[in-house]
């Protein structure tokens, strides 16, 4: 899916709405240290459903909220929303009836998460179901953060695998193979629950 725009707000040190244009083809990111070129890209990841503040450099998930400065109060809440062309009809099914999505995730301080697509409250799984279909997830290498070639030429072959399933668009496939496969445990736990109570009544 291509990016048309990416909105922030109260996001790390874009503490006012700013809207930045994605055009076609590769996008890179210039500017003098400490501008906030890691903290655009943290927001991609973390609109996608990033669940680790460790990779957004942070202790917490609330440490993306502006934290203040000397001249300007903290934030309360940080919103970033990516618009996508959908006119390739590659978001799935619910949402797919769309030239255009929006993918909304808002933090509010002691209230967590909330994400939003076209407007329609929805789950964090959801948001990263889409990303991860359509090859772009959070973690995936189409984002090229600092350190993350090296990483990837010392890389252990399974590693570097997962990035070529990620670029293929199967990490959705064994997301849900997960899920699958701890609803078949729980549903083998009830069966053995049933078995011993019906030992039990024998
Ligand atoms: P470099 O080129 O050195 O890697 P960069 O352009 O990638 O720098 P970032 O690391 O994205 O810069 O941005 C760092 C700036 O963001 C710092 O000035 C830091 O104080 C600010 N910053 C990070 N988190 C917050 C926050 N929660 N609230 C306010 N400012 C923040």
């Amino acid at each position: 899916m291509q990016f048309d725009r990416l909105r922030l707000s109260g996001f790390k040190s874009f503490v006012d709405p700013t809207e930045l244009v994605i055009r076609d083809g590769l996008t890179g990111v210039v500017g003098p240290n400490g501008c906030g070129k890691s903290n655009l890209l943290e927001a991609l990841r973390w609109v996608m459903g990033e669940s680790r503040p460790t990779a957004m450099r942070g202790e917490g998930m609330e440490d993306v909220i502006f934290a203040g400065t000397t001249r300007r109060p903290a934030k309360g809440q940080a919103e970033v929303t990516l618009a996508l062309d959908n006119r390739a009809r590659r978001a799935p099914v619910g949402f797919n009836d769309t030239d255009a999505l929006e993918v909304t995730r808002r933090i509010t301080r002691e209230a967590g998460s909330a994400y939003r697509i076209n407007g329609r409250e929805v789950r964090a799984r959801d948001v990263q179901m889409l990303f991860a279909d359509a090859s772009t997830g959070a973690q995936s290498p189409a984002l090229v953060r600092q350190g993350q070639i090296s990483e990837l030429i010392n890389a252990r072959p399974k590693a570097r695998r997962r990035v070529l399933e990620d670029a293929a668009g199967i990490g959705g496939l064994y997301q849900r193979r997960h899920e699958a496969e701890l609803r078949l445990n729980g549903a083998e736990q009830n069966l053995s629950r049933v078995d011993d109570r019906l030992e039990q009544l024998a």
